[in-house]
């Protein structure tokens, strides 16, 4: 008796891993990358910072204004519905403290920005004052201490600001830069060698012989590992024999700290990547029982961290953001981040069947009411690349789900988190 090599529209393997055991397995085969750099500020947006971050400074550094109008004592605040009447000894502006003596009975004219002098701690907004040149009266209610600023209410000196593993966003450049710090040490990026199999493959700029398609893989996964801030190697389309596809690994494992290859993970004619893998490293073949993206490699090639995609256009997609997104991010950060998942209504029917995760496409919106709401793109098929454009989500429909009604509440997961 022969057995009939597994493809994708097999019924459902009990056999086969649920997409979180593969996830986890994943991240407990792979280290964090070591080694670092050291850049100034503006070139270390995106990056995984790798130390820790002090105040070396009270943040703001003094108490200042919140507000342009007038700097008061707390304790002469007319009692409300009552006037009281100040004089004006002085000015404030940011950068131009004010030095002078201010006794009771006295004020001054402050700027945002600008330092409360000692003895005041109330700022009155100027459209709340009525000044007459050095005569200044005041009315309303107000609070002692109000539009003050105090000195370390941001950030305190010694206190951590940053911890290693962030990856730093234009606010904590700012943040960082508010505290006179010119230089970061981060980590160093993965390098990802990536290629493409199969004999049909022709890159763009050759022309298309009978049976042949371009290349869509690479750039598919040029894109999803620019957006991750990971270094590229673009290795080109490898041909569907076991002597090209060893001397690719060798250069791929040689040079990069994962290597990352779409197609030929089936076990069909062509299909060189298992046994090529088994021969140079330490590879486990997963069926997952998810749609689509099934088959996946994943392993060790020399000391590179190995992942096979499918060859189907959203396959790859599909299967890079679930295992190879969070496995690089954790390679970067050091850090385990749960996927970042919404609730949503759907406003079209989903045919599903239960026993497998399914990654449908779709466009989530907010509704009049303010409800998240997801339609599908249309057609689902693991060729349809369009359907991954066209739509902002995957819509997450668990082992357990069977068809989706309009109305029912399904899970979505924004492409904009897997970046
Ligand atoms: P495979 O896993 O190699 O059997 O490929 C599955 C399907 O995906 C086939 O229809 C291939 O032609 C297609 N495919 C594989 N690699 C690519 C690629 N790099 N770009 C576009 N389609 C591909
Ligand atoms: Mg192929």
């Amino acid at each position: 008796m022969t057995t009939k090599p597994s493809s994708c529209a097999d019924p459902v393997d009990t056999q086969a891993l649920s997409v979180d055991d593969a996830r986890a397995r994943i991240l407990d085969q792979i280290a964090p990358v070591s080694g670092y750099e050291k850049l100034a500020i503006r070139s270390a947006l995106g990056r995984i910072l790798d130390e820790t971050i002090v105040s070396p400074v009270d943040v703001p550094a003094h108490r200042n204004s919140a507000m342009d109008g007038f700097a008061i004592r707390g304790s002469e605040i007319p009692p409300a519905g009552e006037e009281a009447e100040f004089r004006c000894v002085g000015a404030a502006l940011a950068g131009h403290p004010f030095d002078g003596e201010i006794g009771s009975g006295e004020c001054i004219q402050i700027m945002t920005g600008a330092p409360v002098p000692e003895g005041l701690d109330t700022v009155i907004m100027q459209e709340q004052a009525h000044y007459d040149g050095e005569r200044i009266r005041i009315t309303g209610k107000h609070r002692p201490g109000q539009n003050v600023r105090e000195a370390g209410e941001d950030l305190a000196r010694g206190g951590v600001v940053f911890s290693p593993g962030r990856k730093l966003t234009p606010a904590d450049l700012g943040v960082i830069a508010s505290l006179g710090i010119g230089e970061l040490r981060v980590r160093r990026k993965p390098v990802v060698a990536f290629f493409s199999t199969g004999d049909e493959l022709r890159s763009i700029g050759e022309p298309l012989g009978e049976g042949e398609i371009y290349d869509s893989n690479r750039y598919t996964l040029h894109g999803m590992l620019t957006d991750l801030g990971v270094d590229t190697l673009d290795m080109g389309v490898i041909a569907d024999n076991p002597d090209d596809m060893r001397e690719a690994f060798r250069t791929a494992a040689d040079n990069a700290d994962v290597v990352i290859t779409s197609g030929g993970v089936s076990v069909g004619e062509a299909d060189y990547i298992k046994p090529v893998l088994e021969e140079l490293g330490e590879i486990t073949f997963w069926k997952i029982r998810m749609k689509p993206g099934r088959p996946l490699t994943f392993g060790k090639l020399g000391n590179a961290t190995f992942i096979g995609l499918p060859g189907n256009p959203v396959a790859v997609m599909v299967a890079f953001y679930q295992f190879a997104l969070p496995a690089l991010r954790y390679m970067m950060s050091g850090e385990r981040q749960p996927p970042f998942l919404l609730r949503a209504r759907a406003t079209s029917p989903i045919r599903k069947r239960p026993g497998r995760t399914e990654f449908a496409r779709g466009r989530y919106s907010i509704s009049a009411d303010g409800d998240i709401e997801v339609a599908t793109t249309g057609q689902q098929g693991s060729g349809i690349l369009t359907s991954m454009s066209h739509g902002n989500c995957f819509i997450i429909l668990p082992p357990r789900q069977g068809s989706v009604e309009v109305g029912d509440e399904v899970t979505i997961q924004p492409f904009s988190s897997l970046r």
